[in-house]
This record gives structure tokens, sequence and C-alpha cells, in this order.
């Protein structure tokens, strides 16, 4: 049968008729593939001129093979091989054969594909199966799956980094003996059981070395063929730094930086609460509202430096003669508020008293070491049940205050 050259040049793989070891006709296909820019390049010439020497011997004990008569017409298995281009470039081919009759004369017809490509893939697969696997070793979410009854039946290798256990000892247990709190997994079980899954659910966790860390949880209940719940999948991370940081972010938005009690904002927020509580209950509710005397003076004779430690001084001493559920706060400047639950007028007026002779006696000192001493004025409020809101207590003690002042400082004074 002679060969049809033109449906030789239309297919769509490389194609190659070996006659004697020596390339006789070879397709586009197969010219592209050896990068041949003109066909003298490839036919005439010896198929092993491109074949690498790893795979020669293989090569050839398969032509000879293949010449025998008895395997004529049957396509050999396919193989891989690899090629040398007419630009030196090394390609992996993969390779079947066929002996034909062309001219009375036996021929193989070869056929190749292009496997560089292919290998190429193979490569990246690997590769990405590496970055894969050494991503999931490296990641800081811990990947876990329990049972229906919480026994851990796989755990991520991130738990040796977060809860410093090996994966092994983590596995056939229940998460219940790292929660140091119960109430904390209860919550957690509580969630999975109404929506079917949480994100980022907060919690806390012990580490192997006792250490107790904040976590988050994402997880997603799961469920057998039959619909039963059969356990739970997720992840869970050390968020630890990240509650560390919104604590520090609460407790500097709450709290006054020079003097560490509550700052305006919440102190007013704890009034508001306060004042409702006292109401609710029938409970009487006092406030005092204090200003240093004459504190333009001590900044002007000692500097703001030192008038900024007298202001330490004054809030710790304040403090110091409070009960633990009486709630003090730094309204500005040098003026302060104390609230007084469940005390009437002439109590308030009591621990006025106290806290005008307490701040008297506090022992200062100049650079010189001369010794001097600070004064307060304190108006005093006391809830009515005529007042509108928390305003109208405020506005009492302010008017108090004033007055106090008006009256020669260092003294307190009733709002009417
Ligand atoms: P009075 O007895 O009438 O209250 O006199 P006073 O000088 O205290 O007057 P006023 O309350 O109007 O002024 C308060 C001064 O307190 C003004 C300001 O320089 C000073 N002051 C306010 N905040 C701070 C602070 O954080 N640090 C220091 N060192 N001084 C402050
Ligand atoms: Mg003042
Ligand atoms: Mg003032």
């Amino acid at each position: 049968m002679p060969i049809d050259n033109a449906l030789l040049h239309m297919l769509p793989v490389a194609v190659l008729v070996v006659q004697n070891g020596v390339i006789k006709e070879a397709n586009p296909v197969c010219l592209a593939l050896l990068e041949a820019d003109a066909t003298e390049h490839v036919i005439g010439h010896p198929l092993s001129e491109f074949i690498h020497p790893i795979d020669q011997r293989r090569s050839q004990e398969r032509m000879a093979q293949r010449a025998s008569l008895q395997e004529r017409g049957t396509p050999s298995q396919a193989a891989q091989y690899r090629v040398h281009t007419c630009r030196g470039r090394l390609r992996m081919a993969l390779v079947t054969s066929v002996v034909v009759e062309i001219g009375g004369e036996p021929c193989l017809l070869v056929c190749g594909t292009d496997m560089t490509h292919q290998s190429e893939i193979e490569a990246q697969l690997l590769e990405s199966d590496r970055n894969y696997r050494r991503l999931f070793e490296n990641m800081q979410d811990v990947y876990y799956r329990t049972d229906a009854q919480g026994v851990v039946l796989d755990v991520g290798p991130g738990v040796r980094r977060v809860l410093g256990y090996e994966p092994e000892q983590i596995i056939g247990r229940t998460a219940e003996s790292y929660y140091p709190h119960s109430a904390d997994r209860d919550a957690f079980k509580a969630a999975i059981a109404s929506h079917g899954e949480v994100a980022d659910f907060p919690g806390q966790m012990v580490r192997k070395d006792g250490r107790v860390i904040d976590i988050s949880i994402s997880s997603q209940a799961i469920f057998d063929a039959q619909g039963q719940f059969a356990g739970v999948e997720g992840i869970y991370r050390d968020v630890t730094q990240r509650k560390n940081l919104e604590r520090e972010l609460h407790r500097m938005a709450s709290t006054d930086t020079l003097t560490g009690m509550a700052n305006r904002r919440v102190f007013l927020q704890q009034a508001q609460a306060a004042f409702d509580q006292a109401r609710s209950r029938s409970e009487p509710l006092a406030l005092l509202m204090l200003d240093l005397d004459h504190f333009k003076h001590i900044n002007d004779r000692l500097g703001h430096l030192e008038g900024d430690r007298v202001l330490i001084d004054f809030a710790q001493a304040v403090q110091t003669l409070l009960r633990a559920d009486d709630v003090v706060g730094r309204l500005g400047g040098e003026e302060f508020g104390v609230l007084l639950p469940r005390t009437e007028a002439h109590d308030g007026t009591a621990i006025a008293e106290r806290i005008l002779q307490h701040i008297r006696s506090l022992p200062l000192t100049d650079e010189q070491g001369q010794r001097w001493r600070i004064t307060t004025s304190i108006g005093l409020g006391c809830m009515r049940a005529t007042d509108r809101g928390l305003r109208d207590l405020l506005d009492r003690a302010d008017q108090a205050l004033y007055q106090a002042k008006r009256g020669g400082r260092d003294r307190w004074a009733v709002g009417a």
C-alpha cells in the first residue's frame, strides 16, 4: 500500500516513516516537534540521531523487535523517549509505532506526541503539592474533625504550634480536656446545634505547657448519609495577640491615660447605669463633683509636668477613701466625679468632708524641698424623684461646686 502523503501531512500527531533505521518521511507536526526548519534536516537522517543517549539502546532493541515479520500491523505499546531537537533542546515524546509495508519494504510508522508540556504540568503538580503540604504544615489554623460524641478523629499539624501537642496526642480524645471553662465548650456546642455552623466563635484553650490562650473557632456540623449528626469539622486559631490588642484598645478607650481611672465617656455611662438602677430600686444616689482649687497656680509654680503628678496623687488619694462599688472618673482637666450608690445627702457630705481633709493633708514638696498643700472644692448632688434624668443630677452637683468655689474653696456645698 503506497503511503498517502497528503493524509500524513494533515495528521495532528507527529509521524515519521523509518526504513532500515533511516527517516524517509516526516509530517509538519513531527518537524515542529524536532524543531527542524527544513525537511532535509530530518529526512535522510538516521532516527538514532534524534534519540537521547540514555534511550538509544531501548530504542534500537525496540526497532529490531518491530522489524520482525510477526509484529507487522500491531501497534506497539506507548513508551516515552527523550528526543534531541535540531536546535539541541531536549523534549519528551510519547511514541508508538507500527510496522507497515511500503513498496514491498517493511517500514516503521512512528507516531509521537510531545510530552514535554505534560512533564511541565507534572512538575507543576508536584510543586503545587509540595506548596500545599508546606502551607498545611505551617498554617496558623488547626484543622480538626470530631465524631458525634466530640472525640477528635483528625487534627492538623498546626496543633503542635497552637497547643504544643503532637496530633497523635489529640486524636481519640474529646476537646473538653483543652477547655479551661466548660461554659465556653457548652456555648460552642449549643451554637453548632442551633445554627449548624459557627464563624469566629470565641473561647479559650489550655496549652500543654499550661498557658491559657484565646482561640477563635470556625466550624460546621457534619451529617451522615441518613442525615444524622455525625460530628464537627472546622478550624481553630490562636488569637491571643489580637485579643490582647483588643483588650488594650478597650482599656485605652475607656480609661484616662494620666490617672488610670474611668474617662469622661465611661464615667457618664456608669453614672447613667447607676442612676437607672437607683431609680428602679428606689434607692438614694449621691454624686460628688470635685475641682482642684487654683490649679493654674500650681502649674505656674511647679510646671505642667509636676502639675500632672499632683493630679495622679490627687486621684489616688480620692480612690483610697471610696467603697468598692463607688465609681470615680476624670471628667476633664482637674475635675473629677464620684458616684455614691445607696448614699443619702447626710452620708454624702461626710464623705465629701473626709476627702477635703485628706487632700489638705497630702504631703507634697516642691523641687526646693519646700512643703506645700493643695485643696479641692466639692459639689454634692442627690438624686430626687422629680429628676427627669441624669442631667438634672449632674447640673445640681455642678451648681453646688460653683457655690463651694464662691464660698471660698476648700469646702463642699449641696445643690439645692
Ligand atoms: P479654681 O479654683 O477656680 O478651679 O481655679 P483653677 O486655677 O483650678 O481654674 P480652672 O479650673 O479654670 O483651671 C484649671 C487648670 O488646670 C487649667 C489648666 O492649665 C490646668 N489643667 C487642666 N488639665 C490639666 C492637666 O492634665 N495637667 C496639668 N498639669 N494641668 C491641667
Ligand atoms: Mg480648678
Ligand atoms: Mg476646673
